[in-house]
């Protein structure tokens, strides 16, 4: 199923010190609305059956917001908004906003929620917010950002003591949280397969994933293309049809890192993303992997 993470506008209110969606030169761009339209347009023709609204803070532009969502809702597509919950200060403001997301036929509000966020919005937004959807009708998800420390503990709690629907997201180490100490990991050796969400900037550039994958800056190994040059069909096509995208949906990083010749002492090193970055944004290792390796990977089993 095709579905995309929409980057309407890259502005957000609030400055998280984690936030992979800034980075140190950051500038705001934002989408015009009616190519905005346009392109949602295409998406349907397209057959994108999901369409994420993310990137920035995306009720910055709310009336904008409610009518790309009123398109998709017309056009039968699922719909999420992400958000940081600024808007939802009193119980009141925040029914306002969801009642007229719910009438334009959003899907789901999903709110970002950790200790970096609540530095800048207070947690009882997300929690304004979240009763609202419940009052509403509209499906909601708390996304839990956490390095997995014992400082998040009681946000954890916070989420847990009031019944709200969460789960643990991975901080991922790109934009401003790349200079994080990073905490230690406890876990298995992992597959680490990836659905891979293609990601459309509000440059219009699309890439063929939409967490870190916008950061390999020395390689540009999951950009697509740019919606000026190529039809979002095409670069749907592009992302599909590579291989080794195929290969990390299907095998997953580790596999792929140990066909190399990474030991699985050393894979375990390494978060997902990160094994993910120091394989594909090394144009040695993308020589390495030429067309007849990735035959050989193809066919490759441990
Ligand atoms: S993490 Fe989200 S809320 Fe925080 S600065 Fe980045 S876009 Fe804004
Ligand atoms: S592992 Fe690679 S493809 Fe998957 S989210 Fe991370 S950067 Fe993107």
């Amino acid at each position: 199923m095709r579905k995309i993470a929409f980057g309407y506008s890259n502005r957000c209110n609030a400055r998280c010190a984690h936030c992979v969606a800034a980075g140190d030169n950051h500038e705001d761009i934002k989408m015009d609305l009616s190519r905005a339209k346009e392109i949602i347009g295409d998406m349907v023709e397209a057959g994108v059956m999901g369409i994420s609204f993310t990137a920035g803070e995306p009720f910055i532009y709310f009336d904008d917001l409610l009518e790309l969502i009123t398109l998709c809702w017309d056009a039968n597509i699922y719909t999420r908004v992400v958000t940081n919950s600024y808007w939802a200060g009193t119980p009141e403001k925040a029914d306002q906003r969801i009642k007229l997301l719910q009438e334009c036929g959003l899907s789901q509000l999903r709110m970002s929620y950790s200790r970096w966020h609540q530095q800048n919005i207070p947690r009882q937004n997300v929690l304004n917010a979240a009763r609202s959807c419940i009052a509403a009708g509209v499906k909601y998800f708390v996304s839990f950002v956490t390095d997995f420390s014992e400082k998040d503990d009681t946000y954890e709690q916070f989420l847990r003591n009031n019944g709200l629907i969460f789960f643990p997201e991975p901080v991922i180490y790109a934009g401003r949280a790349n200079f994080f100490d990073r905490e230690g990991i406890f876990t298995d050796y992992q597959e680490n397969r990836c659905a891979m969400n293609s990601y459309l900037a509000p440059d219009l550039t699309m890439y063929a994933c939409c967490d870190a994958g916008s950061h390999f800056n020395t390689t540009d190994f999951f950009k697509l293309g740019n919606l000026k040059n190529d039809s979002i069909d095409i670069l749907f096509q592009k992302s599909e049809t590579h291989q080794l995208y195929n290969c990390i949906r299907s095998m997953g990083i580790t596999a792929i890192a140990s066909f190399v010749g990474y030991t699985a002492r050393e894979i375990v090193t390494y978060r997902k993303c990160e094994l993910c970055k120091k394989m594909f944004d090394s144009p040695e290792m993308l020589k390495t992997l030429d067309v007849s390796t990735v035959m050989k990977l193809l066919n490759w089993a441990r």
